[in-house]
């Protein structure tokens, strides 16, 4: 047997993705489930940006590309940023890559060294703490958890936990699995602070299309300009244009740490797909009259849950104003059914009811669920009355 390295030993396999195994081991048997654990939109790609991909195949634009993107997908990121968010970053601070998870992966492999520390938000998105790991960095949260205001995403939350090992601090706006924005006085706050310890901020923004809120998204360049060298954004083409399995993630970050960025991903993925480029550069110089009717109908089931939650009562919840996830304090129940924890309550949703719903521990909030609404709103409907029975029996 082969002895494994202490670095893989240390990180866990994703628990959301397995998830999608258990879902398709069920479906295969004849199953009908009800899926509340589903970290991807349901609905198809837009007919648009497939075209795009099929057209790239029959031009045979199928060969390598410069490792860091192709120079029309980083013109379609700058003008997107420009007109949406008031920067414009040069294609040196630009790297395209296969999935904002590898983007997240490069940059915290190439910024942050063995001890150093990164502040991630807690609870966080499940393959933050992993990635960091992975880099022996060491691990503090910013705590969205125990304050006065459930989840609220605050600069102070984030100052608390400087210290001078600090490295990067991560935001993630708007949250996976809370929905939370951070609001641009407390952006703002942060990204000054941070900037004047020379600590690289990093703002996870893949759900920034994804939005309930009427306010505009803040832009972190906007308001702290002279931040500039220490800021980063990494975002994904994923979850606002239905593209999951396309792998399209990019980071805009200094020019320095994106060409150490390209270098590492030089000899592990090389570019993204050279076909994926072409329908992304599709999908931001398209329209976005589809995206708009996905977040509507976002909002119509977000809506319907927070009201079978009220009616089912002893649910812990906020609102959330993005991404499409509740995360809802299930502890009442847990009790009641005289679970030992949030996995093994899951697991019997699961058994009993074909319900799947993502345990809050993978989070690091034990007692919570994540019950995600990128599911029809039948399943919706449908799931949530045998969970309501479920709860709701002695
Ligand atoms: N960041 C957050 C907060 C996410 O929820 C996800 C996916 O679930 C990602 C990044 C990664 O997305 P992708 O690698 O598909 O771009």
């Amino acid at each position: 047997m082969i002895k494994l390295s202490e670095r893989v030993g240390a990180i866990s396999g994703s628990p959301t993705l397995k998830l999608v195994q258990i879902k398709n081991q069920l479906q295969a048997k004849g199953l009908k489930i009800f899926d509340f654990g589903a970290g991807e939109p349901d609905f198809p790609t837009p007919e648009h940006i497939k075209n795009a991909g099929i057209t790239a195949i029959q031009k045979n634009f199928t060969k390598y590309t410069s490792t860091s993107g192709i120079v029309d997908l980083k013109k379609a990121i700058r003008e997107n940023y420009l007109k949406e968010q008031g920067f414009a970053p040069e294609d040196t601070e630009i790297i395209v890559s296969p999935g904002s998870k590898f983007g997240m992966f490069l940059l915290l492999q190439a910024a942050v060294d063995p001890g150093e520390e990164v502040i991630l938000p807690l609870p966080y998105w499940v393959s933050y703490p992993e990635i960091a790991k992975f880099g022996n960095a060491r691990i503090v949260h910013a705590d969205h958890i125990s304050g006065a205001e459930l989840f609220e995403l605050t600069a102070d939350s984030y100052i608390a936990r400087y210290s001078p090992l600090t490295k990067v601090v991560v935001v993630n706006s708007p949250s996976n699995p809370t929905g939370k924005i951070m609001n641009a006085a407390e952006l703002a706050k942060l990204v000054r602070f941070f900037y004047q310890k020379s600590v690289l901020t990093v703002i996870d923004d893949c759900y920034r299309k994804i939005m309930y809120s009427t306010e505009p998204y803040p832009s972190p360049f906007a308001l702290v300009p002279e931040a500039r060298d220490c800021l980063a954004v990494v975002s994904s083409l994923s979850k606002t244009y239905s593209m999951t399995g396309w792998r399209l993630g990019y980071t805009i970050a200094p020019q320095s740490l994106c060409a150490a960025m390209t270098k590492i991903q030089e000899h592990s993925t090389s570019n993204a797909s050279s076909i994926t480029q072409k329908a992304a550069v599709a999908a931001l110089n398209g329209p976005e009259d589809e995206i708009i009717a996905m977040v509507s109908e976002y909002r119509q089931r977000r809506d319907t849950i927070a009201r079978r939650f009220d009616k089912i009562g002893n649910i812990r919840y906020r609102l959330p104003d993005g991404a499409f996830y509740f995360f809802a304090d299930f502890g009442h129940f847990i009790r009641k059914k005289g679970k030992r924890n949030d996995q093994e309550f899951a697991m019997d949703i699961l058994e009993k009811l074909n319900v799947i719903v993502v345990p809050g521990s993978a989070f690091g909030a034990p007692n919570y669920l994540r019950i995600s609404f990128a599911t029809a709103m039948a399943d919706i409907e449908a799931g949530l009355d045998l969970l309501e029975k479920y709860l709701l029996t002695p």
